[in-house]
């Protein structure tokens, strides 16, 4: 439920209703805008007994929200939500560029990909020290030793860094390296772990689950936010069809869906979601005019050498014309890129 006050609602006015909604063991969520204030109530909603909070001073009128993620919802916060990560944001007036190897491979690899992607305008480093293959046999990260390459990398070049952790141990650590925190497709769904990445106090960056509908994905991101962690994104890499040309299928739509659906800022990942090099620049122009507020591109400086998603990986200097030509597409929509 939410209880949209007057555009003159006074202050104390607010305080009331959300004194009774605490009174009863609920949570409230305000989300001050620049004509109302609208206040969101989490939990179980009969506690409120025979309350009226449409005849209460100050109030508008009072609307159910029906859908079970509440923080996600852009009806608890009807303004897109801006992400603050390190010395960056993502959000409405930017094009979010993460990009970066695959995998972690030595200090070497990172620091010259770093440079390379920061020359072309990247604004964030990704690399993945613990990676979820899907064969145990294949090359599983270099876990601390890549995240301490990932740290040097950001003092090095001032760009962001985020990584993906897939348990609570590779939590712990990451916190003091990154900026930011990936939860991946494989992990979408792992409850315990969105707790913690929640309790994290970083930013986290959530992927789609390979299968998962956009409800699902949503209350993903509800459970982080839901153990006081608001700074979340949430990215499109693909999902799972009958189509096997490229790895993953786009679902480009998905971009203005969440764009109705939540607040929390959108990216896309066209590496994962073809796993082929060459339809990465068409559908990297593709999801800035669907409305993302970044990509994420998976760069090599060798990719027939890479430990992993060689394929779908952009030499530096394809990489450089890809930010080249985005540039306009971003203009277009009015983002900046840097
Ligand atoms: C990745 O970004 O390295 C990755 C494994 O992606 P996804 O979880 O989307 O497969
Ligand atoms: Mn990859």
């Amino acid at each position: 439920m939410i209880i949209i006050m007057k555009p003159k609602a006074s202050k104390e006015a607010i305080k009331k209703i959300t004194c009774q909604i605490e009174e009863k063991g609920l949570q409230v969520h305000l989300s001050e805008g620049h004509e109302v204030t609208i206040v969101g109530v989490v939990g179980d909603k009969s506690l409120l007994g025979g309350i009226n909070f449409e005849i209460a001073e100050g109030v508008d009128k009072v609307v159910a929200v029906t859908e079970s993620y509440k923080l996600a919802n852009r009806k608890f916060h009807p303004e897109a939500s801006v992400v603050p990560v390190g010395s960056t944001s993502i959000g409405p007036e930017t094009l979010t560029i993460m990009a970066g190897p695959c995998a972690v491979e030595s200090r070497e690899q990172l620091l010259e990909t770093a440079f390379a992607v920061k020359k072309a305008g990247a604004n964030f480093l990704r690399g993945g020290a613990y990676k979820p293959r899907t064969s145990p046999y294949s090359f599983q990260g270099l876990e601390e030793e890549g995240l301490k390459y990932m740290k040097e990398a950001r003092e090095a070049t001032g760009l962001a860094v985020i990584c993906e952790v897939t348990s609570h141990h590779a939590i712990e650590t990451a916190v003091k390296y990154v900026d930011m925190l990936q939860i991946g497709a494989r992990n979408m769904q792992n409850f315990e772990l969105l707790k913690e990445a929640g309790k994290a106090g970083i930013p986290v960056l959530l992927k789609r689950g390979l299968s998962a509908t956009i409800d699902e994905w949503l209350n993903a991101a509800e459970y982080i936010m839901s153990e006081g962690n608001e700074h979340v994104v949430l990215c499109e890499r693909g999902i799972r069809t009958y189509e096997t040309s490229t790895r993953n299928t786009l679902d480009i739509s998905a971009v203005p869906v969440l764009r109705s659906k939540t607040h929390l800022p959108v990216i896309v990942d066209p590496s994962h979601a073809t796993g082929v090099r060459a339809y990465v620049p068409p559908l990297a122009k593709c999801a800035i005019a669907a409305g993302a507020d970044g990509l994420m591109i998976e760069v090599h400086p060798n990719p027939a050498c890479a430990l992993s998603d060689g394929p779908q990986s952009l030499t530096f200097e394809q990489f450089e014309d890809l930010t080249a030509s985005l540039r306009p597409y971003a203009k277009l929509e009015g983002r900046n890129l840097g």
